[in-house]
């Protein structure tokens, strides 16, 4: 092994539940004496991958970097340190990340001093940090999802050894609040409420590079959330792996359900929460989001697959019939809630009448929107140990199918909004076109719109004009 500190990390330990309660930890959050002013004069730029868990994990590196007095940088060349964010949940996600340390690694010859580090779910893979180890000299700094918080430590470390640093922690360690951040939208807040999961589907890394389920205590959650409406939030986004699970592990009843029906009455104007398993979806929820106005009507309920067999060997714990009957119950209560999920095709042995019964299922819920996936083996899943006789070119054919009655749907679904009214929250200009706005609907729909007077962060009343299948045109109504 090249000279370094190393704390490596195990599959073996990352997979073991213990009912042990989870600490706590609410003291102030300090640099270290020694780490103080070490960004100084020092740049760092930061690429995140993957999904809101690390979108939110990287608000807390940023802030962190920052009170370190670094400052960010959108160019790799102007960088002192570069830190790459990363995702583990299928195998083109980590190529992506490998491509782009072969592509950096060139930055090294002109800037012998700038230093690379990798941190997020990768980081928690034995085999990909034995990969970084042997095959990425260039990496000079690796952590995990479970010790962001000791990045000025590790940092200070590398940079006064000059020698690698590897710390990962195979065991998620105690819930910190009062970490920095440094918060990337002005209008719109992620807030976790939970980290970690305990579901352990058999296709996904997810409990392995996350931990166990931990919660929040609802007061905290509470506090920071008042603080964002203070500060002129107008949305937030509820965080976890499987929000309907929060509060179990602190022997809360009806934990979510009773955490979403406090949050509203915060009275931010807008709620929304991801991602919620099927299988502890309760009529409490239900009730809670239909009750109150603020709670958004669009609901992520990711399915995986339509057929009942292939559930069971995916382990979600519930059927296709039962999974119907949570989306029938859910539109008799908020008629105009849209649906969007996530959908695996090619699981191993996946049969065409089994992947008829996802089709099945598409045709049922109507979905607004889908993220539709390949099923991609991770090493140390129950999954990747299966034997699969699909071959790739039907996994594709079957992804293609799906996705073209996906696309059908969607704009099914937009042409019921042609001349009706929505109300808008403003994300800015939109991306195409610097003559018209752009935000998303309280249905969750993209809006690309034209008016007067129209700021960033504002809610606007918009009447649709068009439509397209993933978008909706429209104007705003004048007040
Ligand atoms: N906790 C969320 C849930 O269960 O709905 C999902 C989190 S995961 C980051 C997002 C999606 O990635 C999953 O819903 C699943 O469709 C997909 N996914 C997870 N593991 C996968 C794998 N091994 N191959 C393909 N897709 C996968
Ligand atoms: Fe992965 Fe299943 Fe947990 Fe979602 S609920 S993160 S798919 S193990």
């Amino acid at each position: 092994m090249p000279k370094g500190n190393y704390q490596l990390p195990s599959f073996k330990d990352a997979k073991i539940r213990t009912r042990e309660a989870v600490k706590i930890e609410h003291t102030l959050f300090k640099l270290p004496e020694p780490t103080k002013n070490l960004g100084v004069g020092r740049k760092f730029y930061l690429r995140t991958y993957g999904c809101q868990a690390n979108e939110r994990d990287s608000e807390t590196i940023v802030g962190i970097l920052t009170a370190m007095g670094f400052t960010q940088t959108d160019q790799e060349e102007d960088a002192d340190f570069i830190l790459l964010n990363t995702c583990a949940i299928r195998k083109n996600a980590e190529d992506k990340v490998l491509g782009e340390l072969g592509m950096l690694k060139k930055l090294k010859t002109n800037n012998p001093d700038l230093l690379f580090g990798l941190c997020g779910c990768m980081a928690q893979e034995e085999e990909i940090v034995q990969l970084l180890l042997k095959k990425y000299p260039q990496v000079d700094l690796i952590f995990g999802t479970h010790n962001i918080h000791r990045l000025p430590e590790l940092l200070y470390q590398t940079m006064m050894s000059k020698e690698r640093t590897v710390e990962v922690y195979s065991k998620e360690g105690e819930v910190i609040e009062n970490l920095p951040v440094k918060r990337f939208g002005q209008h719109k807040a992620w807030v976790n409420i939970m980290y970690g999961c305990d579901k352990f589907c058999t296709y996904c890394i997810v409990p392995y590079t996350r931990g166990k389920e931990r919660s929040r205590l609802m007061d905290d959650i509470l506090v920071e959330i008042q603080e964002l409406k203070d500060q002129g939030y107008k949305e937030v986004t509820l965080l976890g792996q499987n929000v309907n699970a929060y509060g179990k592990d602190l022997g809360l009843e009806a934990g979510f359900a009773h955490l979403l029906d406090e949050v509203a009455k915060i009275g931010i104007p807008r709620v929304r929460f991801t991602t919620s398993h099927p299988w502890d979806f309760s009529n409490d929820m239900i009730d809670v989001i239909a009750k109150h106005d603020n709670i958004m009507p669009a609901i992520h309920l990711p399915v995986q697959s339509g057929n009942s067999d292939m559930l069971k060997i995916m382990g979600r714990r519930y059927t296709s019939e039962e999974y119907k009957a949570l989306y029938d119950r859910i539109i008799a209560k908020i008629p105009n809630c849209t649906f969007s999920t996530d959908i695996i095709v090619g699981f191993p042995n996946e049969t065409e009448e089994q992947f008829q019964d996802t089709l099945d299922m598409v045709d049922y819920c109507k979905y607004d929107l889908a993220y539709t996936f390949i099923y991609s083996a991770r090493e140390g899943t129950p999954a990747a140990k299966m034997v699969d006789n699909v071959p790739m070119d039907v996994k594709s054919e079957r992804l293609q199918r799906l996705n073209e009655k996906i696309g059908l749907y969607s704009n099914m679904n937009n042409q019921k909004y042609l001349n009706k009214e929505v109300k808008v929250l403003v994300d800015g200009l939109s991306k195409r076109n610097d003559q018209v706005f752009s935000g998303y609907s309280e249905e969750n729909k993209l809006i690309n719109f034209t008016g007067k007077n129209i700021h960033e962060g504002d809610i606007v009343r918009v009447k649709i004009v068009d439509v397209k299948s993933w978008s909706l045109n429209g104007e705003a109504i004048e007040e």
